[in-house]
């Protein structure tokens, strides 16, 4: 979920958290892996996206309050903020097969992907 969205779509899922339910921390985990790969390529998103992931982790049943909700309406909307200054960039992930399923990874600007060594060969024919 989420491979396939521009920058500027995944802000708007990140934007909308506020209207959804605290107790679906199932969302925030995907959310947290897209922009994942988004800082991973962006390195400027790094912190906003950290701040993210922490704040979605202190939200598991035993440990959320309203205050760790809020943290992660929060912390969602400033990554939201850094995310549109990409507009509608998309994220080229790479296609490649390994062992656990397709790679998807982020590609760099240029050069192959980062990994590489993980990917299968191409299927005999
Ligand atoms: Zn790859």
């Amino acid at each position: 979920m989420f491979e396939d969205c521009t920058a500027a779509e995944l802000a708007n899922a990140l934007d909308s958290v506020r209207h959804g339910s605290p107790e679906n921390t199932g969302i925030l985990s995907l959310l947290d892996q897209a922009t994942l790969r988004w800082a991973m390529r962006h390195p400027e998103l790094v912190p906003r996206q950290q701040a993210f992931a922490q704040a979605r982790q202190a939200q598991w049943p035993r440990t959320r309050s309203e205050t760790t909700w809020q943290t992660v309406v929060a912390s969602a909307s400033k990554l939201a903020t850094a995310l549109r200054e990409h507009g509608d960039a998309e994220l080229r992930l790479c296609q490649e097969r390994t062992g656990w399923g397709t790679c998807h990874l982020p590609l760099p600007k240029d050069g192959p992907c980062r990994s590489a060594a993980e990917h299968l060969p191409a299927p005999a024919h």
